[in-house]
């Protein structure tokens, strides 16, 4: 969506160099050599479409099988000092270089694209110091971990994270990658960067005297391995404590897989001090006991642990080697031998995140984090009891068997090996001539077509569709799941618009009532909007508090723009759903009374006074909106906004790209 929205601003390049990665869509079951081809044949026309926009405006384009975004960027694009924006919420993970990388929605990302200006509430800085040195079993990852833990996941909400004190010295770039990379969804800070001591060479410093907002300090030298989970990152539990926690609180006693590597972890040091375990296991004899499963996160990487023996350890030893891609870790583990749908179970990866269903599509899967070394030890066992710190295992020959704290190295002795020149990207200068391959008859693409300016009047005769009860999320305005398939296809997508939501009237989830046709017929919202549409009838939506929350997902707003609404009336909104609403032209106003809320229902016609002058105004002035009732009673009543001069101009506009095309094109 991001490139279709790009596309639709009529731009012939980006003003900022950019990135597509195909990552998401690979699916992790029985290995790199059938699940990569497979992927690839299964999302030819995204792939092929991707890839020839590309082209046509000078984007790198790194191709399914190539990596996971955020390894590539730290290989590839990650320096001190850059600054970034990417469309995933692991974006920050390239802050481990010093660079200032912020996950954000497509539309966001398309600011950037077309060098419009990108807004953000100036952040605290959340100092987090550390002391010490990591020893033993101790990693990055258990320092995001605990951290998680101690702020919980609203704990860093406005921040950046400034990773800082004598502790930065001691770790890898890679292990402050992997502290940075889950700051963002883990703990909802906006980034995390890192900054040396003053008195070290690193050229990486924190300003002397520097300030922080607010400080926690983590000690290295006593932080012992964690397990977070299972369904929220922020239940941290040390590993000592981790069996009795499993007891209390009747957490599965075993588990069916252990999965490592992903974005988070897949680090030559990861992979290294894994394969440590491994080979000490396998000369004793012991076989893992749960499924093992190893998802490099680039090519290079692969290649580099391919040349220097290390997945052969992992396959002798009974591991599978998925693609270079998100595979489980995005929901894409087709698991259909082990375990039923809807069975309770628990398995361990060395992920990120970990809420219901996220690895396969079951939410009775228990899903725990850990680093790669805890996860790796512990598929030896299968218990999620078993501490291998203090634990030992009985060996084939009728010995017991202790793991002894594992031995990695940070950098390959021989340096990373390049791989398979076919996951190379393809860069150039635009190549305007490059035609965009979406079939006509795609049900996966279309070209957005721009919006509807602003009529150059008051809005006269909206029908309210649906007055919603109650919380109304991005997710119930524009649902996942198998409708993610439909993203880059706005007309097919919106057939999903606002179908969680509740009738304020009827207490029906998506039961909208055609008020304005005889017999007053009932539909689903997103059909009605549809009949709208196609009679040239707009509409606004009446809501309640805190519209648009949890996501910055731009199809919330896009569909239903798409659809024919100008207005959403709501009690209060979510700040950035706000925003994206007003990219997309449509108003969102307030009640000044949130009372008011009671005294317009479906089925009312609303006209606006004062609105055409406010925008004109350049969001200057009062807005009344007058509602005729069904029985016919008028009623008039005030509405308040948040919108700026340059939030009318996109309204007016029809949208912020409708804008952005005209001022790039002049
Ligand atoms: Fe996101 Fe997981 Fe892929 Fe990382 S590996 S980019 S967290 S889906």
């Amino acid at each position: 969506m991001a490139i279709l929205q790009f596309m639709s601003c009529g731009l012939p390049s980006t003003a900022v160099p950019t990135s597509i990665h195909c990552d998401h869509m690979i699916v992790g079951e029985r290995g790199t050599d059938v699940d990569l081809p497979a992927s690839i044949t299964g999302n030819k026309e995204v792939f092929d479409f991707l890839e020839s926009a590309a082209k046509k405006y000078g984007i790198e384009f790194w191709p399914p099988g190539a990596g996971i975004i955020h390894q590539t960027v730290l290989e590839t694009y990650a320096a001190p000092g850059l600054m970034m924006l990417g469309t995933d919420s692991h974006t920050p993970n390239a802050g481990g270089l010093g660079a200032i990388a912020i996950g954000v929605g497509g539309a966001d990302a398309v600011d950037a694209m077309v060098d419009a200006p990108w807004e953000l509430k100036a952040p605290r800085i959340l100092g987090v110091r550390l002391e010490g040195s990591l020893n033993g079993w101790a990693t990055p990852k258990d320092v995001i971990m605990k951290l998680a833990g101690l702020l919980t996941v609203r704990g860093g909400t406005g921040s950046i994270i400034e990773y800082h004190g004598p502790g930065i010295e001691t770790l890898s770039c890679t292990g402050m990658a992997t502290c940075a990379n889950m700051v963002q969804h883990e703990a909802a800070a906006t980034a995390a960067t890192i900054a040396s001591s003053p008195d070290s060479s690193n050229l990486l410093q924190a300003d002397a005297g520097a300030e922080y907002d607010e400080v926690v300090t983590i000690d290295l030298s006593a932080l012992e391995p964690h397990i977070n989970g299972p369904f929220t990152p922020d239940l941290s539990t040390p590993l000592s404590r981790f069996g009795d926690a499993v007891k209390v609180n009747q957490w599965p006693e075993s588990f069916g897989a252990g999965l490592i590597g992903s974005c988070t972890n897949s680090s030559y040091e990861d992979m290294t001090r894994a394969e440590n375990l491994v080979k000490q296991a396998s000369a004793a004899g012991l076989e893992p006991k749960a499924r093992f499963f190893i998802t490099p996160g680039s090519e290079q990487i692969r290649a580099t642990l391919a040349r220097d023996s290390i997945l052969d350890t992992f396959s002798l030893a009974g591991g599978t080697v998925l693609a270079n891609a998100c595979g489980p870790c995005i929901g894409q583990w087709k698991r259909t031998d082990d375990v039923s749908p809807g069975e309770s179970n628990a398995i361990l990866t060395s992920y990120n995140r970990n809420f219901k269903g996220r690895n396969d599509g079951n939410p009775a899967t228990m899903n725990f984090l850990a680093s790669p070394e805890i996860v790796t030890a512990m598929s030896y066992a299968g218990s999620t009891t078993f501490n291998p710190l203090t634990d030992s295992l009985p060996t084939p020959s009728g010995t017991l068997f202790r793991f002894s704290p594992p031995q990695g190295s940070e950098l390959p002795s021989a340096g990373f090996a390049q791989g398979s020149p076919d996951f190379c990207p393809s860069a150039g200068l635009p190549s305007p001539s490059q035609p965009v391959l979406i079939s006509p008859t795609s049900d996966r693409l279309a070209v957005l077509e721009p919006f509807d300016p602003f009529p150059n009047h008051e809005l006269q005769g909206l029908r309210v569709i649906y007055k919603v009860k109650g919380q109304c999320t991005t997710d119930t305005i524009s649902a996942a799941g198998p409708w993610l398939k439909y993203k880059g296809h706005l007309p097919n997508i919106s057939a999903n618009t606002l179908v969680g939501a509740i009738n304020a009237a009827t207490g029906e989830m998506n039961v909208a009532y055609d008020h304005f046709e005889p017999g007053i017929p009932k539909s689903g919202i997103p059909e009605l909007a549809a009949k709208w549409k196609q009679q040239g009838k707009e509409w606004l939506v009446v809501a309640e508090d805190n519209y648009g929350e949890g996501s910055a997902r731009e199809h919330a707003a896009l569909q239903p723009r798409y659809l024919g609404c100008r207005v959403v009336l709501a009690k209060s909104f979510a700040r950035i759903h706000e925003t994206n609403l007003k990219k997309q032209g449509v108003v969102p106003l307030t009640f000044a009374d949130k009372e008011t809320y009671e005294a317009i229902d479906a089925g009312d016609e609303v006209s606006t006074a004062g609105l055409l002058e406010m925008l004109k105004g350049g969001g200057k002035g009062e807005v009344e909106l007058k509602v005729k009732k069904r029985a016919g009673e008028e009623k008039a009543f005030a509405v308040k906004h948040t919108i700026s001069q340059t939030q009318a101009e996109f309204i007016l506009a029809g949208s912020a790209l409708n804008l952005l095309a005209k001022i790039g094109l002049a």
